[in-house]
């Protein structure tokens, strides 16, 4: 589901499995409670996978905690020093503003993560350095690569790469992306802040931005 925000789009994903649903990224605030409660029988919601700890991926975790208080919460630790505030962002002076506490998440790599993945039908692809922990997820069954911000959309929907601003190392995430575009060269990408994009992997060498890097 994607909200407009009109400066920029925000999505949150939801994955079904036989009857269980898994919430990819919360958006901002009461975002993903909106989607659990107006779409979802809360007793279905079995996990959040997070993508990296940004405010408009994780600023949805307090209303959704309140209504799923034990629901697992998943995510690379390499995030942990930014999700915590221990360490400011790469490029960044303050860690960030709305923090967690590190017992509430499971790292993605832990034996209890990678049953919730299985129960998901999802595999976590660790795709740096939009941030250094951030994180894609590859639904095979339906071959989709669910992108986060290794790269956005225009509203035309054409790739552009992550938002220059909030980027900790532009040149090593566009060399992710291109690496996993790669990979992933039949497989429809969706990003968070845009669209769903096929044959990005085209896309992405014919653009400007990227044959100028
Ligand atoms: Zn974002």
């Amino acid at each position: 589901m994607t909200f407009d925000l009109l400066i920029f789009p925000v999505s949150i994903w939801v994955v079904e499995n036989k009857g269980d649903c898994f919430l990819i990224d919360t958006g901002m605030s009461g975002m993903a409670r909106y989607v659990v409660e107006h779409y979802l029988n809360s007793n279905q919601v079995k996990g959040l996978f997070l993508m990296y700890r940004h405010s408009d991926h994780v600023g949805g975790i307090p209303q959704l905690r309140e209504l799923l208080p034990d629901l697992p919460m998943l995510i690379d630790n390499r995030e942990f020093p930014y999700i915590s505030g221990r360490k400011p962002y790469p490029r960044r002076e303050k860690p960030e503003s709305l923090t967690f506490n590190l017992s509430e998440f499971t790292a993605l790599d832990s034996l209890q993560a990678k049953e919730v993945l299985k129960q998901a039908g999802l595999i976590p692809v660790f795709s740096p350095d939009h941030s250094p922990g951030h994180t894609c997820y590859y639904h095979a069954e339906d071959d989709v690569l669910i992108a986060g911000d290794l790269l956005t959309t225009s509203r035309l929907g054409h790739l552009k790469p992550p938002m220059k601003a909030f980027t900790a190392d532009m040149p090593q995430a566009l060399k992710t992306a291109h690496d996993l575009l790669q990979t992933y060269s039949q497989t429809l990408i969706s990003v968070c802040h845009g669209g769903e994009v096929a044959n990005a992997l085209e896309e992405m060498e014919k653009r400007k931005w990227y044959q100028k890097k």
